[in-house]
């Protein structure tokens, strides 16, 4: 049974885009990412499983480094792939803060260290008169997002949404018109030199199938990037987030879970430690193709206007 499509496909709130596309009423529930940027340690492990598990080739190496540095850093930061791409279907941002300093109680790790990055000794109050240096380090991914404008303009039919309720780029469809690439407000996908096709992450539709989680979640050793069910990590979410506003982290914050912002919720969402355009990720992205049927409209009016326009001086000059 293939179910009707409910209305509001372009914008809004959609509690089930698999069944909007015109998936049976028995689909697999929708999965998705929720990566919890607060305990990610920037190993890079997610990029690197990424990459040999899709077989992509390395970025950086000629792209940014200085000439003979194998590591190709950008120089800006421990990065060398510097952000998505074709070739890069996870990118850890690095980002060097300098900020107030915390008159909090740092964690204990068990690390050999005579003095624990950011403590504050005994009766000192530095708050206000000091700063500190943190490192913020976010995996970021396509988002597979509730309204996928890439999917929307999309002529040839490559990318669609699968049974799992992501967005997917089929190769051997694509032609490489590009028009995806800006559709997308994020900036995620991409074409590829050399080839023409547009590549993003396929949220391993292949390890899916056989009931494996992504390589990039498989990889993470902190669970930085939680894979599974998307209603259930955005319980997961709200109670990290609970539990950070606990701990004395106001600045924690959820972006991209709210199904009423701009492409009605991302299937893979974020808790984050500042504000979005710190990790280079866009405030209040909203998707691109959501004037469409208006602009159908107008356009349809247009042409019935211009048509009626020459049918008035068809008739007048034959009178
Ligand atoms: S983030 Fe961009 S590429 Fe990914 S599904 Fe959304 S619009 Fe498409
Ligand atoms: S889900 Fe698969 S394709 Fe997407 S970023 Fe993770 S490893 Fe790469
Ligand atoms: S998300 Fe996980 S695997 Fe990726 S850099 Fe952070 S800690 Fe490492």
């Amino acid at each position: 049974m293939v179910n009707a499509p409910t209305t509001n496909s372009l914008s809004g709130p959609l509690p089930d885009p698999t069944a909007n596309a015109g998936y049976a009423a028995d689909h697999p529930p929708r999965v998705g990412f929720f990566t919890d940027t607060s305990v990610c340690i920037g190993c890079k492990a997610c990029e690197v499983a990424c990459k040999e598990w899709n077989a992509l080739p390395a970025d950086g190496v000629g792209d940014h480094g200085a000439e003979g540095d194998v590591l190709g850093l950008t120089g800006m930061s421990y990065d060398n792939s510097g952000g998505l791409g074709a070739s890069t279907y996870r990118h850890v941002a690095f980002v060097e803060q300098r900020v107030p300093a915390k008159t909090s109680v740092p964690v204990e790790l068990g690390m050999p260290l005579s003095q624990l990055p950011g403590a504050v000794n005994p009766g000192e109050d530095r708050e206000g008169d000091a700063t500190e240096v943190r490192w913020l380090m976010a995996s970021d991914v396509c988002k597979h997002c509730t309204h996928a404008a890439c999917l929307d303009v999309c002529p040839t039919g490559a990318l669609i949404r699968t049974e799992h309720g992501t967005v997917l780029v089929q190769d051997d469809i694509c032609n490489g018109c590009g028009y995806c690439i800006p559709a997308c407000p994020y900036g995620v996908i991409d074409q590829r030199k050399g080839d023409g096709g547009a590549f993003k992450c396929t949220m391993c539709q292949d390890r899916l199938g056989d009931g494996l989680m992504p390589a990039c979640a498989t990889a993470c050793p902190t669970e930085s990037i939680m894979f599974g069910n998307l209603d259930e990590l955005r319980e997961r979410a709200d109670a990290r987030l609970a539990t950070l506003h606990g701990q004395n982290v106001p600045e924690a914050r959820l972006y991209g879970h709210d199904p009423n912002d701009g492409v009605g919720g991302d299937g893979a969402f974020f808790l984050l430690l500042d504000e979005p355009e710190v990790y280079g990720l866009p405030p209040d992205p909203v998707v691109t193709t959501k004037d469409l049927p208006s602009m159908w409209r107008h356009a349809g009016a247009a042409a019935l206007t211009a048509a009626g326009a020459v049918a008035l001086a068809f008739l007048g000059a034959r009178r």
